[in-house]
């Protein structure tokens, strides 16, 4: 089975993440928890390329080029390998966040990044990705203080949640999207209802 983890800055995907992998743990299932940019050697250099401040301002098309070569590597290094042998794969980012942050925040053309997105990924589509929807400006108040400060404006970050909400109305069989406000266990409650259907896959 393989589930993603999608949403703004501030949304809670970590203690998601965790809350979700100790609940698969606890009923007995192999569960891999990654991420994206960097889960492998290669994504490394490429996550400290395009978020660390000192390489720079990249193109837009760059930008998008070294999310898609994180994209293949993490594919065909880790979740393929995973999925293989029967473990559960739960990544915090995925394709979407390339369509909402590379797509519809830097307005590059979408269907021409979901091609690159695709192809990158060789069509792998997790069975569940589990959007956490916070507002931005609330979001942003979370982030405060964490270690990386999003240098983007408001509107940027209110695209790429309009577009997250955007797929996931489009495909309500493959989405679970989530109020970013309910507490933390509230939240956990209905992805554990949402995640349980696709258990056995
Ligand atoms: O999920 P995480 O907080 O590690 O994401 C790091 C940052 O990378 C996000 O804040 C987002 O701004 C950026 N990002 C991006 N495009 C992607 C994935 C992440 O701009 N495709």
């Amino acid at each position: 089975v393989f589930l993603a983890l999608e949403g703004g800055e501030g949304a809670g995907k970590s203690t998601q993440a965790f809350m979700l992998v100790e609940w698969l743990e606890s009923l007995g299932h192999g569960v891999l928890l990654t991420r994206e940019p960097g889960a492998t050697e290669v994504g490394k250099i490429l996550r400290h390329i395009v978020l660390d401040n000192d390489t720079g301002e990249l193109s837009p098309r760059t930008e998008v080029l070294l999310y898609a070569a994180d994209k293949a590597e993490h594919v065909d290094q880790i979740v393929l390998p995973a999925l293989a042998e029967g473990t559960i794969v739960l990544t915090d980012r995925y394709v979407d966040s390339l369509l909402a942050y590379q797509g519809a925040g830097r307005h590059l053309d979408s269907a021409e990044v979901e091609h690159l997105a695709r192809w990158a990924t060789s069509s792998l589509r997790p069975h569940l990705t589990i959007v956490l929807d916070i507002d931005p400006a609330i979001g942003h108040l979370r982030f405060e203080g964490a270690d990386r400060i999003e240098s983007e404006p408001l509107e940027f970050h209110q695209r790429v949640r309009q577009h997250f909400l955007d797929l996931a109305a489009a495909d309500p069989q493959h989405y679970l999207v989530v109020g970013g406000d309910g507490t933390p266990a509230e939240i956990h409650a209905e992805i554990r209802a949402a995640v349980e259907p696709w258990l056995g896959q």
